[in-house]
């Protein structure tokens, strides 16, 4: 009886510390800034928590650790029952659960999934001890320790009780079905009965005093995620991985107390608290990070990890204010810590790239980008604090509407083509407004002479092709993407604005970009301020283009191309088959893949308006690119975006690369082979994409 009596004791105890330790947590998250998540898709959410959170599947990425993780979790969940069991059997002899608790196939999974979290234990030690890898720099590898050590305790146990219930004859299954426990059984068959059920009620407390021990530590380790993991998926953005949290901006009408972007961590969103909580700081984001890789002090781990700690930290005097009232909860958040630079230093945020590798990486949905760009928005807008080349681009694209700070007519320059070429005479949209396409040429395409040639090959293509399109010459504006992305919010709505008025009075059928920037704005982003056009990325355009029969490729390049996919492109929009198709069209090109490629591809360094910033930390993360592309022995290295040509090419232009691998876009290459029928033709053409 008295035992009965003790475990009652801690079973209210632990469940009463758990409960008021969720009830803290909650209360945090209430702290932050409020945010509508309420899953609209449910068909979508649930094949979501089918696919991430019971299928795994963003930690099966990741071979070996994704099959030691699945096995854990699986356990988990089917061991639910021997912890329930094991309760029982405290209070009563011979417990079994109503109903299933006698069938002899769950016994045996049950003995199935207590070797394969052992085996998943062996494995997440192995790991950790032995492989060590580099992503779980900055994580709290002792606790990870002590949550292994518990979960192995709990195997054990249970393990040991059920082998010595067997030996008793008290167990509820058929042991020719649990034939693992039934070997352990004969650990104790020269025992007395006695000793077996001191044995058996050793384990069975030893168990249960693990598990409550355990339901309580986790509220306050990183294990948390066991908790909020189903959640954050659940409440994971239901906008297009390409486009940023949405604002509300009229700075006219202010008032003094209202904050623009994330100045301390309670104007962080619930949500982006709820990030904090459930890292498992597994360091995945880490490991795929451009700017950790090549030396910066971005982490989006650790920066994720930095914002939790600043909540737990404060959150419990938050809370005791916001028991006082609303004004000694604002007289306690107005003495928060800033986030920049007293949790996290500028410099950090300002490493990012938006690329999207650690959002993309992470098993449990946390939405890095939103973080960082909300902490920027606040810099930018108000405090004007931010790298000072960045001045520049962002006067540029005020007063004349593109980051390079060229005047609108000269838009059209491209059009002239070089000395060895015909100019092209393209109707502006107003001229031709049943055009099939307006091109979107892209501040890029326009200025720079590099991407000129770019975009004047393309719009051959395009003419090869019979396609009627048009341009918005000097009415083209910048989509806004760098500013958006930099923090500047102002300034890309009134980009935005106005380009969204040109778009809504052009009626473009289909518009076409070369820019993934530019292509992922228009197509994710403009529906935020009203804006619905139909756009698609020219690779992906020339790809349907050589399918229909309308571009054919004749001509024999004899090369080894490789494709250096943009993350705007791929990671952003799943945009990535396009410019393999082009390539794999062409006569005698050998396609070859880079090491990091798709999904997984290395930023060039130009995204989140970091083409507008000095690098200068670390390794560049062109030269990475570069130098990985060398290894790869290509002749050619093709490039699907403005950005993606410039900084690819200045890293082979520093490596002094030039006669080794040309780079070039895809519209270049296959207007090579397109217009190539004659080996003269070839030798014309040959020093393109030279640098
Ligand atoms: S978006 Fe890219 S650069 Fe930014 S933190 Fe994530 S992985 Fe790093
Ligand atoms: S943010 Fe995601 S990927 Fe990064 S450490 Fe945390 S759980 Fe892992």
């Amino acid at each position: 009886m008295l035992e009965k009596i003790v475990l009652t004791v801690l079973i209210l105890a632990s469940i009463g510390a758990f409960a008021r330790r969720s009830r803290d947590l909650v209360g945090y998250l209430r702290l932050g800034a409020a945010e509508d998540r309420k899953p609209s898709e449910l068909g979508r959410k649930l094949k979501d928590q089918a696919v991430v959170v019971l299928g795994q599947r963003k930690l099966l990425q990741w071979t070996l650790p994704g099959i030691m993780h699945l096995l854990i979790f699986w356990g988990f969940i089917v061991l639910l029952t021997t912890i329930v069991e094991a309760f029982g059997a405290i209070y009563q002899d011979g417990f079994h659960i109503p109903l299933i608790g006698r069938w002899e196939g769950l016994g045996a999974l049950q003995d199935f999934f207590i070797v394969a979290v052992l085996a998943g234990i062996v494995m997440a030690f192995s790991i950790r001890k032995v492989e060590r890898p580099r992503r779980f720099r900055g994580s709290h590898l002792r606790e990870a320790d002590y949550i292994l050590f518990a979960i192995a305790g709990i195997m054990v146990t249970i393990l040991l009780a059920r082998a010595a219930e067997i030996s008793l004859a008290r167990f509820p299954y058929d042991p020719s079905w649990t034939p693992i426990s039934n070997a352990f059984s004969q650990l104790f068959s020269g025992l007395s009965l006695a000793a077996r059920d001191a044995v058996d009620t050793i384990f069975l407390w030893w168990h249960a005093l693990v598990i409550l021990g355990f339901l309580v530590y986790l509220t306050y380790s990183k294990h948390l995620h066991i908790i909020t993991a189903g959640a954050n998926v659940l409440f994971t953005s239901e906008r297009p991985k390409g486009a940023l949290k949405p604002m509300h901006l009229d700075l006219e009408n202010m008032s003094e107390d209202e904050t623009i972007g994330a100045a301390k961590v309670t104007d962080l969103t619930w949500k982006q608290l709820l990030d904090g909580m459930t890292c498992t700081e597994c360091g995945r984001c880490q490991s795929q990070c451009p700017a950790w890789a090549t030396g910066k002090p971005l982490s989006p781990k650790l920066l994720i990890m930095d914002t939790r700690d600043a909540l737990f930290e404060h959150g419990d005097r938050l809370l005791a204010a916001g028991k006082q009232g609303d004004e000694a909860l604002a007289q306690a958040v107005a003495e928060l810590p800033s986030l920049n630079p007293a949790v996290i230093e500028d410099e950090v945020i300002w490493d990012c790239t938006t690329c999207g590798a650690c959002v993309q990486a992470c098993p449990v949905n946390i939405e890095h980008i939103d973080t960082i760009v909300d902490m920027r928005r606040h810099l930018v807008m108000s405090e004007s604090r931010f790298p000072k080349e960045m001045q520049n681009a962002l006067q540029n694209l005020e007063s004349t509407g593109n980051p390079w700070g060229r005047p609108p007519q000269s838009r059209v320059e491209w059009m002239e083509g070089t000395s060895r070429q015909e100019p092209l005479v393209i109707p502006h949209v107003s001229e031709a407004p049943d055009a099939e396409v307006l091109f979107w040429v892209g501040c890029a395409g326009a200025y720079d002479d590099r991407n000129k040639k770019v975009v004047y090959d393309f719009a051959r293509l395009m003419q090869i092709a019979g396609v009627s399109f048009a341009v918005l010459g000097p009415d083209e504006a910048c989509t806004g993407d760098p500013a958006r992305r930099m923090g500047a919010e102002h300034i890309y709505q009134v980009l935005a604005e106005q380009n969204i008025r040109t778009l809504n009075a052009a009626k473009p059928k289909k518009i076409v970009t070369v820019c993934p920037h530019c292509f992922n704005t228009i197509l994710n982003e403009y529906p935020q301020l009203g804006g619905n056009f139909d756009v698609i990325h020219h690779t992906e355009y020339l790809a349907q283009l050589v399918a229909a029969g309308k571009l054919a490729p004749q001509g024999e390049i004899n090369e080894t191309v490789t494709y250096h996919d943009p993350c705007y492109n791929v990671r952003h929009n799943d945009v990535w088959k396009g410019a393999r198709a082009v390539v794999e069209s062409i006569p005698g090109a050998r396609y070859k893949e880079l090491h990091r490629h798709g999904h997984s591809t290395f930023c060039c360094g130009a995204g989140g308006g970091r083409m507008w910033m000095e690098e200068r930390m670390g390794k560049k993360m062109n030269a990475e690119r570069t130098d990985e592309a060398l290894a790869s022995a290509s002749d050619t290295l093709a490039v699907g975006c403005p950005y993606c040509n410039i900084m690819l090419s200045d890293g082979v232009t520093e490596r002094a690369a030039g006669e080794q691998m040309a780079v070039k876009d895809i519209a270049q290459i296959l207007l090579q082979s397109v217009e190539l029928d004659s080996p003269s033709q070839q030798t014309a053409r040959d020093g393109e994409g030279r640098v």
